[in-house]
């Protein structure tokens, strides 16, 4: 039976992870130090036998006992809110953590796929980003922690694989959203369902024209695992094409809370907020045969309902 480390398993990607190779027959050791992930998110799988929990900082030397298959590096803080807030632990576990976990995938000879991120391209000048493009990244401004550490966790993993020739992948994670996002990680989805919920105004930052491509977590995880599968070592793309303007975003969630009235607000835009996003999926087509397949609405319904159940808690 293989064995998986899942490091930031209680995390919302993390832990949806977690179930998928559940499902597929993997015995699953997850990774968390809760800094961001809740235990809720796993506790379904707690009496599974196949299922291990270490609750363990990353940054802090890993130690696996036995034979060790597959790594997936998935723990960080990873919403603009949680990484200005715990700036040096974002740095931390991007470069710290990813040294450790590539020292434990050498020593036990496992396949490791690290999470990076659409913000390596920074605020993009190639749009739709392809994995060729370098990115525009200001490495001291408030997300610099963020980018920098996933940069340089990229720039350690083909290191590890050139020089130690580790089974070494990347997954380069555009935005995605759905069940067990936190509703206070300040997230434009969290922050649009539960102000929704609540029939407050929905709070656009800037005039709302910055883009974004919204992927669903069923459909990430999917990507993830087939890179994992894979022997692909470059840089991959993950996430859903399909572009909106924030305002557009607002006046969808309109609908999808069926309340036309729904007022939209005006806030100030963060420093640094990219202003157009759109992955390049056509590498993840041609080498994994992966591309998105759940529509926004169906997406969009299923997070809506996750979120109203939660607040009705
Ligand atoms: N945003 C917004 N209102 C909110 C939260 C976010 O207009 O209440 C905007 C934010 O400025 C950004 C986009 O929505 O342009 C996506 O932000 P998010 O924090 O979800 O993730 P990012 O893609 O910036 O990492």
């Amino acid at each position: 039976m293989p064995k998986i480390l899942i490091t930031g398993g209680a995390g919302f990607v993390g832990s949806h992870l977690c179930d998928k190779f559940i499902r597929e027959g993997f015995h699953v050791v997850a990774m968390d130090n809760l800094l961001t992930g809740t235990k809720d998110n796993i506790a379904h799988l707690f009496p599974h036998e196949r299922f291990e929990f270490y609750f363990h900082d990353v940054t802090t030397f890993v130690h696996i006992p036995g034979d060790l298959d597959y790594i997936l590096h998935f723990a960080s803080p990873a919403s603009p809110v949680d990484y200005l807030r715990m700036p040096i632990q974002t740095l931390k576990v991007g470069s710290l953590g990813t040294h450790n976990l590539l020292g434990l995938a050498k020593d036990k000879n496992s396949r490791i796929v690290i999470a990076s991120t659409s913000e390596v391209y920074g605020d993009p000048e190639v749009h739709p980003q392809t994995e060729d493009y370098w990115g525009n990244v200001n490495p001291i401004g408030p997300r610099g922690v963020y980018d920098e550490a996933k940069r340089f966790m990229e720039a350690m993993t083909m290191a590890y694989h050139n020089y130690h020739g580790v089974n070494t992948g990347i997954a380069r994670l555009f935005n995605t959203y759905g069940p067990r996002m936190r509703m206070d990680d300040g997230r434009v989805i969290p922050n649009f369902m539960s102000q929704a919920i609540r029939g407050e105004a929905l709070t656009v930052y800037g005039d709302g024209n910055q883009t974004r491509s919204f992927c669903y977590i069923d459909d990430m995880v999917e990507g993830i695992y087939k890179l994992l599968m894979s022997d692909y070592y470059m840089p991959v793309n993950l996430g859903n094409p399909a572009e909106m303007t924030v305002l557009e975003f607002a006046e969808e969630m309109r609908e999808i809370c069926s309340n036309p009235n729904l007022e939209i607000i005006f806030k100030s835009l963060p420093v640094d907020d990219p202003l157009r996003r759109r992955p390049d999926i056509s590498l993840a087509k041609k080498e994994l045969g992966w591309a998105p397949q759940t529509g926004r609405p169906e997406g969009m319904a299923r997070t809506f309902d996750y979120f109203k159940q939660l607040l009705s808690q």
